[in-house]
């Protein structure tokens, strides 16, 4: 596997990082053809079986396969994020644990999408700098006053009601190879946040370096979403050799 595990680090203090795989493309395989009681017959085949599986949605086999990431997001993200139910998840108590400065400052504030309702706009010009400021200002006062709170005494359950969204959450997250294609499909996709879709993106890349061959036929036969360095990715992919007669 080339999968490294340290963090892949995500907008500005965010990360994904690989804890734990198990099973592969080979998982994928043995899975298949236990069915039959067959056994791997060698790379090449084993490959096309995969193709064969995903072409026609016989998507069982991708369970066997998981991955376990440690997720550093802001929680609006995270919120995103939960939805998707196919996945376990164990996430940082803010009861528990006293809230850090730790807080999802955009580079660069987006405009409303005239046309899509849930969609941004860069190229929608706005005063950056001022933005920012009140932004900044906002935080800086939220995490003084839960701070200020703690010190006189309220509980942090009770605390952390003053803090904003951007705040970055921890959580881990197992998930089988068939629930993170359908993550991917949805979420490293331009219809999803742009926040959102850099972790689809980190965890795509993750999933490539993971499982190369059942990437591939997600890019073939799975994925049918907007993204253009995952579209250049499944223009390049070489054409399949179909068997001579
Ligand atoms: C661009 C975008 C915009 C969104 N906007 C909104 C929004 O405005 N409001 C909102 O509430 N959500 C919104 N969502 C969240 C979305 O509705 C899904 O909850 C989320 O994407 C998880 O997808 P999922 O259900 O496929 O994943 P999972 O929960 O992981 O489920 C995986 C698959 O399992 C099957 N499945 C799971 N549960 C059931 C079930 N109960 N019955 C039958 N089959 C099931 C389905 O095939 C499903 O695709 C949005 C998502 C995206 C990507």
């Amino acid at each position: 596997m080339n999968a490294s595990k340290e963090p892949v680090k995500v907008l500005d203090k965010g990360f994904v990082r690989l804890v734990d795989f198990m099973g592969g493309d080979q998982g994928v395989v043995d899975a298949a053809r236990v069915s039959y009681g067959g056994v791997s017959k060698g790379a090449e085949a084993d490959k096309k079986l995969i193709g064969y599986l995903l072409k026609h949605s016989h998507m069982t086999p991708f369970e066997h396969s998981v991955f376990k990431f440690h997720v550093s997001a802001p929680i609006f993200v995270a919120r995103q994020w939960f939805r998707h139910r196919f996945a376990a998840y164990n996430e940082v108590s803010f009861r528990y644990t006293e809230v850090k400065d730790y807080f999802y400052m955009p580079e660069k504030w987006r405009g409303q999408d005239k046309k899509n309702k849930q969609a941004s706009n860069t190229a929608i010009e706005l005063d950056q700098p001022a933005l920012h400021a009140m932004f900044t200002k906002q935080v800086d006062e939220a995490l003084a006053t839960y701070k200020k709170m703690i010190e006189m005494g309220v509980a942090r359950e009770m605390a952390r009601m003053v803090l904003p969204v951007n705040l970055y959450t921890e959580f881990y997250w197992t998930v089988n190879a068939r629930s993170l294609m359908n993550f991917v499909a949805l979420r490293a996709d331009t219809h999803a946040q742009l926040e959102i879709q850099a972790y689809g993106e980190a965890l795509a890349k993750q999933f490539k370096d993971l499982m190369p061959w059942t990437y591939e036929a997600f890019l073939r036969d799975g994925w049918k979403g907007e993204n253009p360095t995952i579209a250049a990715e499944k223009a390049a992919l070489p054409a399949l050799q179909t068997a001579a007669k």
